[in-house]
């Protein structure tokens, strides 16, 4: 069995995490991939759509597709999102012996050694980092120092551990597609047609979110 945590804010989810989230579970070989909102991100402005409202058009945007799995454990959770807490419990959930992974995008990657606990975040899982059309930027320094020598070459090395590992991979299809510029076009009544998935687009229209500038 493998394991994989993809965390981020999904304000909304669209066709570049999702499509990114599929080729990565098969890349890596995953079991499930526990597609996880944060309530409050640590580290960017409160988003204007609630954690649930996030969280349903996560929802409807898996639908059925097999082996992703829409996980609201942080909206139980008071406080500020860290990884680290929800690595931990993935781990108790499911044991010592098995591969997790966690799993960000390059522009995520840059900013990791400001996160909360950073170094602990191998102590439980690996770390994938998938590449991002529009982010190719030289490593800062702290985190150079803190990846240390944890990168792998291929997810065979990668998967001859359970955790401590680092692999950077770039998927098949690379999407430009950003939240933000979603929620850009929505304020400004433009189509968003086909940047994310149509059960998504029609569950934001039902109840009206992101349309108005607040
Ligand atoms: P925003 O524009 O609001 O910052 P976002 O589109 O970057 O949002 P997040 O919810 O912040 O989306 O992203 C969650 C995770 O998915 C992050 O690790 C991010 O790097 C990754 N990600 C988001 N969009 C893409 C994409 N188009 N391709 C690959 N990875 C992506």
């Amino acid at each position: 069995m493998r394991i994989g945590m993809l965390g981020g804010t999904f304000d909304p989810v669209h066709l570049g995490h999702l499509r990114s989230a599929i080729e990565v579970r098969e890349a890596l070989g995953l079991d499930k991939l526990h597609m996880i909102p944060a309530p409050q991100p640590p580290l960017r402005d409160t988003p204007q759509v609630s954690a649930v409202q996030r969280f349903e058009l996560l929802k409807a945007g898996i639908g059925d597709t097999p082996g992703l799995l829409a996980d609201d454990r942080e909206l139980h959770r008071d406080g500020p999102s860290y990884s680290v807490d929800t690595l931990s419990e993935l781990r108790q959930q499911y044991g010592d012996k098995v591969p997790l992974v966690m799993v960000i995008g390059f522009d995520a990657f840059l900013r990791l050694a400001r996160w909360h606990n950073a170094e602990q975040l191998f102590d439980f899982a690996h770390l994938v980092v998938i590449s991002r059309p529009g982010y190719q930027s030289p490593w800062p320094e702290a985190l150079k120092e803190l990846v240390g020598n944890r990168e792998v070459s291929s997810v065979q090395s990668l998967m001859h551990n359970t955790h401590g590992g680092l692999l950077m991979l770039t998927l098949p299809s690379l999407m430009a597609i950003s939240a933000t510029y979603i929620r850009e076009r929505l304020q400004a009544g433009k189509s968003v047609r086909y940047l994310l998935p149509e059960s998504v687009e029609q569950a934001i229209f039902k109840y009206g979110l992101y349309q108005i500038d607040e």
